[in-house]
C-alpha cells in the first residue's frame, strides 16, 4: 500500500472498538467477529467495508481513515462519522472502492446468510462447508485443535421417493436435518451436503467422541420417524467419520477418508464406520499367499495378497478389476477344508509401470465371526503359525 516508509499513528483498539460501537454495531457483533490481537484491526475493516486486508495494512489504513475523519469534521464543523469518511476515503483518497452501494447491514447480513443456508432443510450449505472445514484445519494448525468430520447419507431414499412421492422425500429430509440440529452440540457444524447427504463438522472432537456423535445422530434419526398421512414411516442414515490429524493431512483427503467409512458403513447401513476405528481395530498382517477370485461375467483370476485385515485387503492382479465390481474370494484356509467364499468390492485399482501387475484394494462386503476366525487361521498359516 505504499505506506511502509509512512509512520502511522495507529489508534488502539478500544478506540476502535468505541468508535465501531457509535457508529450502530452492536457490542455481540464485535464480540463474534472481531478476531484476537490485530487481527481484529482487519475484521474491524473487513464489518465495514467487505474488503479484506492484511494484519500490518489494516493497521495503517485505520491511522489514515481516522486521521481523514478529523479533516472533515473540522472542515464541514459537524461529526461526518466513522461510515462516511471511511467511504471518502476508500473512494476518493486511496480509491479501492469504485462502485459501493449503500445498504443496511441487516439487509446486507441476512442476503450474505441467505448464500450459505440450504433453502430447503435451513442447514448450512457446501459453499458454508468448504470454508468451515478449512477454517479448522487452520485452527489445528494455530491451536493444535483436531476435529471430527462425519459424513451422513439416508439410506434406501430413491426406494422412499419412489414409494411417497418427491414433496413427501422432501420434508423427510426436513425431519432427518431436524433431528441432526437438535441433536448436534451449539458448537458444530451441521450442514446438508447435497441431496440426500448431510455432513458435521465437529470441532474440538476426538475419534472416539465423533464415533460416539455419530451414533447419538444415527438414533436420534431411527427414532424420528417421518410421518406420512398420519402414519409413522421410519427412515435410517449411514454414517462415516474421520478425524484430523489422524486420518487426514488437508481438508480434501479428511473428506475422502470420512467417505471411505461412509461407503463401508453403506455395506450394512443404519450403522456408524470410523475410519480411525478401521485402522486401529484391523492392523494389516503382510501375507504371501495367493487365492482365487471369481466374479460374475469374468474369467476366474489368481492374485497374489499383499495384505489382509477384518475390513479388507490388498492384492496384485494380472487383470484388471474394475473399482465397485463385486468379487467372491475362495478361502481354503488349511489343506481339506472346505471351500469358504468371501463376498468383497473392489474399491480402488492402480498400477505402477505399464504391463506390470495391477495393485487391487477390496473391502469385505459383511464377514461374520465365522468368517474372522477363518481369516486369522489364514494369516496364521501364512506365516507358518498355524497348528
Ligand atoms: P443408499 O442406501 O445406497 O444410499 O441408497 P439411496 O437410494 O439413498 O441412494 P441413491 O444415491 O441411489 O439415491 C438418492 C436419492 O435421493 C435419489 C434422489 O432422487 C434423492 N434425492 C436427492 N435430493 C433430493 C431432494 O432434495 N428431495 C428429494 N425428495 N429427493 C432427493
Ligand atoms: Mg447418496
Ligand atoms: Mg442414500
Amino acid at each position: 500500500m505504499g505506506q511502509e516508509e509512512k509512520v502511522c499513528k495507529v489508534p488502539e483498539l478500544p478506540e476502535i472498538w468505541e468508535l465501531l460501537q457509535r457508529a450502530g454495531l452492536s457490542e455481540d457483533a464485535l464480540k463474534n467477529e472481531l478476531g484476537e490481537g490485530d487481527q481484529a484491526y482487519a475484521d474491524a475493516l473487513y464489518l465495514l467495508t467487505r474488503m479484506r486486508f492484511a494484519v500490518e495494512d489494516s493497521r495503517c489504513y485505520w491511522s489514515e481513515v481516522l486521521l481523514h475523519m478529523e479533516g472533515l469534521n473540522l472542515a464541514l464543523g459537524r461529526d461526518v462519522g466513522l461510515r462516511v469518511a471511511m467511504c471518502d476515503y476508500f473512494m476518493n483518497l486511496h480509491p479501492l472502492m469504485r462502485d459501493p452501494v449503500i445498504v443496511e447491514v441487516q439487509v446486507l447480513l441476512q442476503k450474505e446468510r441467505g448464500a450459505l443456508v440450504d433453502e430447503l432443510t435451513e442447514l448450512y450449505n457446501r459453499r458454508y462447508f468448504n470454508d468451515a472445514i478449512q477454517r479448522e484445519v487452520e485452527r489445528f494448525k494455530r491451536f493444535a485443535q483436531r476435529f471430527s468430520l462425519v459424513m451422513l447419507d439416508v439410506d434406501h431414499f430413491k426406494r422412499f421417493n419412489d414409494t411417497y412421492g418427491h414433496l413427501v422425500g422432501d420434508d423427510a429430509l426436513k425431519n432427518v436435518a431436524n433431528a441432526l440440529r437438535e441433536t448436534a452440540r451449539t458448537f458444530d457444524h451441521v450442514v446438508r451436503y447435497g441431496g440426500e447427504e448431510f455432513a458435521l463438522i465437529l470441532p474440538h472432537t476426538d475419534a472416539d467422541q465423533a464415533t460416539a456423535a455419530a451414533e447419538r445422530l444415527r438414533q436420534a434419526v431411527e427414532n424420528h420417524p417421518v410421518m406420512v398421512e398420519g402414519k409413522p414411516v421410519r427412515l435410517t442414515v449411514s454414517l462415516g467419520v474421520a478425524t484430523f490429524p489422524e486420518d487426514a493431512i488437508n481438508a480434501r483427503d479428511l473428506i475422502a477418508r470420512a467417505d471411505e467409512a461412509l461407503y463401508e458403513a453403506k455395506l450394512n447401513r443404519n450403522r456408524v464406520c470410523s475410519y480411525t476405528e478401521k485402522n486401529r481395530q484391523y492392523p494389516r498382517a503382510p501375507l504371501g499367499l495367493t487365492m482365487l477370485f471369481d466374479s460374475p461375467g469374468n474369467e476366474r483370476v489368481t492374485v497374489r495378497v499383499l495384505n489382509i485385515s477384518f475390513g479388507g485387503m490388498l492384492c496384485q492382479s494380472p487383470a484388471a478389476i474394475l473399482p465397485g465390481t463385486l468379487v467372491e474370494a475362495v478361502l481354503g484356509d488349511h489343506p481339506g477344508a472346505p471351500e469358504r467364499r468371501l463376498r468383497c468390492r473392489v474399491v480402488r485399482l492402480e498400477r505402477e509401470d505399464e504391463g506390470g501387475p495391477y495393485e487391487i484394494a477390496l473391502i469385505f462386503d459383511g464377514i461374520d465371526d465365522e468368517v474372522r476366525r477363518a481369516l486369522v487361521r489364514l494369516v496364521e498359516l501364512d506365516q507358518g503359525m498355524g497348528s
